[in-house]
């Protein structure tokens, strides 16, 4: 592969301080140096500007329930979706919910470089990373399901915390995980027996301990481990009218977790939109983003993404690991436009003593008020919140809509005459009256866009060799056709549609749009910090009561090497 520079863009690099400058990139062996001597490609950027390579926090891109939502959907295949073979790629299709290799495709023409898995079941992991394998062109990570397993359960109601760590660092080597999730910790086991959680203290049936409980100790877990990321967390409650107070008494769990040093936060929450609902039932349901940006911008200690509700044409599947969340969404949702009802169908998935999961398709309607105020939450969330580090963009794909719509909302993130438009010609007028979207006039530079999309994300995920341009990063870059002194929305949501050019590693994947390489990327894990005999003896402890947690020997539960062929380690510290 030739050495690369990149001549003549105006780079954005905001986690190096460089705010539209014209700079030389020089690329070498796939790493950003300071000069290439010698022979290298030389990529004129003028009339461009140049970005780190997207970075994105948390998007169902691969697993048991992603493939579910593809086969239980052959609707979602409508013709603009289906995408031919050339010589370099494989043909796809699917809307919401795309083939794997398309997946790839799509976040490469997008700029994305790196894409987090987050909702990995430990006893079906094998299953994300024989799909990470046929996801081309970007970067994988997976972060395994915590909340609602027996062992972490029992570690928690027996106060053996060191264990706890143990476990965590055992089921991160044996998953080839990530971070540490947590989808409505104690409500997803409740479900197995009929029930939910709806607050911090209710009890976990059968084992005595709380949400409260669960998320602190992982939290505290996840820093003595020393992992990158901090705790990635799916609140309770998710999904329901009034459910910002209890998102704000989550926050407050974790306050006084004090970050490893080189990490500012100690908790992540994740697809915020969702949880920051105000009212008390869908008639007089309202934002309550306003409340949650206000605890945001005086709290340092979380980030959170947001979740973005797009318009689109079709359906969408959602799917989470909340299991009890699908239940009720496939109750209450409603009808498409073409008269069928996509919510009559739904999937419930139980995975043995660890997890569960819901699958819904989904059609956000602009004209429907709960909708319409669900998209200017995110947004608000998005415009609200000062620090933009602390707020990531995401759509939680494809729960919000498919990650192929980011452009539209940077589009809305960068101007507010496009938001005025929608809110005045295209969506119910509940956005503009049961939310503060109407008196935002905040505009996102291109700065701010670039920290939501990859300078923000990765800085939370501990990703210190991306999300920048500095010597020693590696060579994900995105450049676009934009001209940073001269834009409105649709030049936005056009340019950032179709890079001119992606770069992986030092190599052009991506030219005027188009696919020219077939690399695989890598996966990315993680190991976390223990003493090695207090690993032995909980590994034995594990191995003694496998049989009460799982129907499969113990022998086959952890995902060999072959898996993953190409893996990248990332250290907390
Ligand atoms: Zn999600």
């Amino acid at each position: 592969m030739k050495d690369l520079i990149i001549k003549n863009g105006i780079v954005y690099d905001p986690l190096n301080k460089i705010d539209g400058e014209k700079k030389e990139i020089h690329i070498k062996d796939g790493i950003i140096v300071d000069k290439v001597n010698g022979d290298a490609k030389v990529i004129d950027a003028s009339g461009l500007i140049v970005f780190p390579g997207g970075v994105d926090p948390h998007s169902h891109i691969a697993g048991p329930k992603v493939n579910v939502g593809r086969s239980f959907r052959p609707d979602d295949k409508p013709p603009e979706s289906n995408v031919k073979r050339t010589k370099i790629t494989r043909s796809g299709t699917g809307f919401a919910v795309p083939s794997t290799w398309l997946i790839g495709y799509h976040y490469a023409r997008l700029g994305y470089t790196t894409v987090a898995e987050p909702a990995m079941p430990l006893l079906e992991a094998r299953h994300v990373h024989e799909e990470f394998l046929h996801i081309p062109l970007i970067d994988k990570l997976a972060y395994p399901l915590f909340g609602n397993n027996w062992y972490v359960l029992e570690y928690i109601r027996n106060n053996e915390i060191e264990k706890l760590a143990a476990y965590v660092a055992w089921i991160l080597k044996a998953t080839k995980g990530y971070a540490i999730k947590l989808v409505n910790p104690g409500g997803v086991e409740n479900w197995a027996w009929g029930k939910n959680v709806d607050s911090l203290d209710d009890e976990v049936l059968h084992w005595g301990v709380t949400p409260r409980q669960i998320i602190e100790s992982l939290a505290k877990v996840n820093e003595s481990l020393e992992l990158p990321h901090s705790v990635h967390v799916h609140c309770n409650n998710l999904g329901h009218p009034g459910n910002y107070e209890h998102s704000i008494e989550t926050f407050k769990v974790c306050e006084k977790i004090k970050p490893i040093s080189g990490r500012d936060r100690s908790l992540h929450i994740t697809h915020c939109q969702f949880n920051a609902y105000g009212g008390t039932n869908w008639g007089n349901f309202e934002s309550g983003a306003s409340q949650i940006a206000e605890y945001v911008n005086s709290h340092k200690h979380m980030s959170i993404d947001s979740g973005n509700v797009v318009f689109t044409k079709y359906a969408t599947t959602t799917m989470t690991g909340d299991g009890p969340w699908e239940f009720a969404l496939h109750h209450i949702s409603g009808t498409s436009p073409w008269g069928a009802k996509p919510g009559v169908k739904w999937v419930n998935g139980q995975v043995e003593g660890e997890s569960g999961s819901g699958i819904v398709p989904y059609f956000f309607n602009p004209k429907v008020g709960v909708n319409a105020v669900q998209w200017a939450i995110g947004l608000e969330l998005l415009l609200l919140i000062k620090d933009p580090y602390q707020v990531l963009m995401t759509t939680d794909h494809p729960n919000g809509g498919p990650f192929t719509t980011y452009p539209i909302i940077f589009k809305w993130l960068m101007d507010s005459k496009s938001r005025k438009d929608m809110l005045e010609n295209t969506v119910s007028k509940k956005a503009s009256t049961a939310t503060s979207l109407p008196d935002i006039d905040r505009d996102y530079t291109l700065n701010e866009l670039c920290i939501v999309t990859r300078a923000g994300s990765a800085k939370a995920l501990g990703l210190k060799d991306r999300g920048h341009l500095g010597i020693g990063a590696t060579g994900d870059v995105a450049i676009y056709k934009l001209d940073p002194n001269n834009y409105d929305g649709h030049a936005v949501e056009k340019a950032f549609s179709s890079a001119a050019y992606t770069i992986k590693d030092g190599e052009i994947v991506v030219k005027d749009g188009e696919i020219t390489s077939k690399s695989m990327g890598s996966l990315i894990c993680t190991e976390g910090k223990i003493k090695d005999s207090i690993y032995e003896n909980t590994l034995e402890d594990i191995q003694s009561r496998w049989r009460d947690h799982y129907s499969i020997n113990f022998n086959n539960f952890a995902v060999q090497d072959a898996y993953a062929p190409k893996v990248k380690i990332v250290n907390g510290t």
